[in-house]
């Protein structure tokens, strides 16, 4: 570890193979590719976050633990997402369960934690474009904060993405490529436009300040939960958004801010789980074939980093079918009014899933998040609820009330 004293903020990068702080990750001169690691001058950190307890409800509350000097003229209130109880859907799956409902951040999904720190970082650098490949959700998110910061945002989607996620982008003025191909050929194509240009890539794996933002999450959860909880259940694409908030979770209780840490639940779908194959140690196929399209990743970039958070916390995985991710989706509007997208149906079809296994014993506290928001995908919610029925507009007002009786 190198001598905090030469720390300029109180959070920084340091290469993990020559100890340096960096000021840029991956511009460092030892000539290795390693890995950089996050580190905190803890002492700073404990103090200005009690300074902070006044900061607005959101992750900027957070930045002595980011390694951007400031959010400011960059954040659209990102973070600060609720923390519900789920008492009905918790007793029908027998835990004690809390939703974190991160469906509520401004575009929608978890990836405004990662975007509004990229973008704060290309400003810095005095950056004129980025870019992503995505799902699409991290593309709507990046596009929000470039329009915002009046960057250029050039964006690699899947032409299956569901259409709310590239109207979306569209809407917040991105060039938006829809990629004959799967996700894996978009972020390809986005790697050899970015390395090429030098623009920040917000892509899954291509820059550690993606990750630093989407910790804010795991900050989040340690702070908010009474208790340490039993387990965190995240459903896992690339694997980032669970590692960041196991990382995000271990850094407050090395802080001494809480005691102890939870263990992870990664769920995957049962037609993509690259990373659950590696974890259980079965074997993969290439297949990708899910409903739950944010989470349709079959080359995860951070599946070692997803790993070894889930070993690390005592954690483990699952799998999910499309039976369960659909149903799971029209339980949780039923019971919680809660209405997600399909990758949060799997995290609660996961805990069901666990319970079976007996992994998550009956009345373990659960806290499962919801990364996006149903409004992203309705066409696959379509698939549980159906049609709504159709009346006559001179229906009689008592055949309707009969319903009711
Ligand atoms: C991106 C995303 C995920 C998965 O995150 P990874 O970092 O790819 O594992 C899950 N749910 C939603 C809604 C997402 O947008
Ligand atoms: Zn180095």
């Amino acid at each position: 570890m190198p001598d905090e004293s030469e720390m300029d903020q109180a959070t920084a990068f340091v290469c993990s193979a020559c100890g340096n702080y960096l000021d840029e990750p991956g511009r460092h001169d030892c000539g290795s590719a390693a890995d950089v690691d996050l580190v905190h001058d803890e002492e700073r950190v404990r103090s200005l976050l009690s300074d902070a307890a006044t900061e607005p409800g959101d992750i900027r509350r957070y930045e002595p633990l980011l390694p951007v000097e400031t959010l400011d003229g960059v954040s659209l209130g990102e973070g600060g997402t609720a923390l519900a109880s789920a008492p009905t859907l918790g007793a029908e799956l027998g835990v004690q369960l809390e939703l974190k409902l991160d469906g509520s951040n401004p575009t929608g999904s978890t990836k405004d934690r990662g975007s509004s720190v990229v973008v704060a970082h290309a400003l810095e650098r005095g950056d004129d474009v980025v870019a992503c490949a995505s799902t699409g959700n991290a593309a709507a998110s990046l596009a929000a904060y470039a329009a915002r910061s009046s960057l250029s945002c050039c964006l690699f989607v899947p032409q299956r993405a569901p259409d709310a996620k590239t109207v979306q982008p569209l809407v917040y003025g991105a060039d938006v490529l829809a990629v004959d191909g799967t996700y894996d050929d978009a972020h390809a194509l986005c790697q050899r436009v970015t390395s090429e240009s030098g623009w920040l890539d917000r892509s899954a794996g291509a820059t550690p300040y993606t990750d630093a933002g989407t910790r804010t999450l795991g900050y989040e959860i340690a702070e908010e939960t009474e208790s340490v909880p039993d387990w965190v259940v995240v459903p896992m694409g690339n694997g980032g958004t669970l590692a960041s908030t196991w990382a995000g979770l271990e850094t407050f209780a090395d802080l001494g801010l809480v005691e102890g840490t939870p263990r992870m639940l990664g769920v995957q779908a049962e037609g993509t789980s690259p990373i659950h194959d590696a974890v259980a140690g079965t074997s993969s196929t290439d297949a990708t074939d899910t409903c739950a399209d944010s989470i349709d990743v079959g080359t995860p970039q951070h599946l070692e980093d997803a790993r070894d958070a889930i070993t690390a916390s005592g954690g483990t995985t699952v799998t999910v079918t499309d039976d369960a991710i659909t149903e799971a989706t029209a339980t949780l509007g039923r019971t919680e009014g809660v209405f997600v997208e399909p990758a949060c149906a799997a995290a609660v079809a996961g805990i069901r899933r666990a319970r079976a296994a007996g992994s998550i014993d009956g009345g373990d506290h659960v806290v499962a998040v919801m990364t996006g928001s149903g409004l992203k995908d309705t066409g696959t919610a379509r698939a549980a609820v159906g049609e709504p029925e159709q009346v006559s507009a001179a229906t009689d007002a008592t055949a309707i009330l009969q319903r009711y009786e």
